[in-house]
């Protein structure tokens, strides 16, 4: 349920509505909105009257929310909501590319992929140092080594570092060194993991599993909400359909649902989404002229010996031209992305 109260409701009406929902067992998030407050109550009895809370002072209207998630819905907040990490903001006007190797493999490797993304106008690193492999017998990634490595070359490329978290005893020590934590497909109904993640003020990039229907994605975000994060990035990276050409198949359409139903920003990830290098730059156009908050690409500086996703990694100066097509294609649909590569003109948006 939703309480809208009155642009001109004063702060003291906002705390005797708020005291009144926790009396009859609700739990309350407060959105203050530029215009008006909004208060999500979530929990307690379904069954009541509204029109007990319709006649608190300062009360404008209270709206049963139909749909299973509350707090991830565009009824609770019809603002977009945008993610600060840093002075990188994720929602707003400018389009966000993270981009780097799926995983950290050395020293060199990481470096010369911070540089090279860098360069070309990312500005968020990502790679991975735990990894979710579906055979045991694969790379599972360098662990804390490979966090201490990624961290120092986000840093001396001022980038920000996206890490997947993949269960709850990393948590404490990737939120050291990542900016964003990445729940991977695999995990977006581990609910144990999504509680604990609520209770970090982290921001989560929470990506769509693999079978999921938009719904169970927007609920899992809810547990994260519920438990007082709100800042979280939704991450569409493909599902697996009869279709097997492609490693998966890029929801495109679920940006626009997104962005219909939640708030909450969208990115999505044509690296996951299609498996294959070749596919990857129009997939990423793709997602970008639908209205994406942003992009997440795996881009590695020899992925033919990659030890992870190389096949579908591009190689840096593929990521260039990604990026000066991205140049063209986001202003056309009013949003903005960084003007050009830093070494010529620094920052511009
Ligand atoms: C990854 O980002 O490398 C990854 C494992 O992603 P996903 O969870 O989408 O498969
Ligand atoms: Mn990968």
């Amino acid at each position: 349920m939703v309480v809208v109260m009155q642009e001109r409701a004063t702060d003291e009406q906002v705390q005797q509505v708020i005291a009144q929902l926790t009396q009859m067992g609700f739990d309350v998030h407060r959105s203050t909105g530029a215009l008006r407050t909004v208060l999500g109550a979530v929990g307690g009895n379904r069954q009541f009257d509204t029109r007990l809370l319709e006649v608190f002072e300062g009360v404008q209207e209270v709206v049963r929310i139909t749909e299973p998630y509350k707090l991830a819905g565009r009824t609770f907040k019809p603002e977009n909501t945008v993610v600060s990490v840093g002075d990188v903001r994720i929602g707003g006007d400018e389009v966000i590319v993270m981009a780097g190797p799926c995983s950290a493999e050395s020293e060199e490797q990481v470096e010369a992929s911070a540089a090279a993304v860098r360069r070309a106008g990312a500005k968020v690193l990502r790679g991975g140092a735990f990894k979710p492999r579906s055979s045991p017998y694969s790379f599972q990634g360098m662990g804390e080594e490979g966090l201490r490595l990624l961290k120092s070359a986000a840093d001396r490329h001022n980038l920000k570092l996206v890490s997947e978290v993949m269960d709850l005893s990393q948590i404490e020590l990737i939120s050291k060194y990542a900016d964003i934590l990445q729940v991977g497909a695999r995990n977006m109904q581990n609910f144990t993991l999504l509680r604990e993640l609520g209770r970090s003020r982290t921001p989560i990039l929470l990506k769509r599993g693999i079978s999921a229907t938009i719904e169970e994605w927007l609920l899992s975000a809810e547990y994260i909400l519920a438990g007082g994060n709100m800042n979280v990035v939704l991450c569409e990276r493909g599902i697996r359909t009869f279709e097997s050409y492609t490693r998966n198949t890029l929801d495109i359409s679920a940006i626009p649902v997104i962005h219909k139903l939640s708030h909450l920003p969208i990115v999505a990830d044509p690296s996951h989404g299609s498996g294959r290098r070749d596919m990857v730059p129009s997939m990423a156009r793709a997602a970008v002229a639908a209205g994406a908050d942003g992009l997440i690409i795996e881009v590695h500086t020899d992925p033919d010996h990659a030890l992870s996703d190389g096949a579908q990694s591009l190689y840096p100066n593929q990521f260039d031209g990604l990026m000066a097509e991205l140049r063209i294609i986001a202003p056309a649909i009013g949003r903005a992305i960084c003007l050009e590569p830093v070494t010529r003109r620094g920052w511009g948006v």
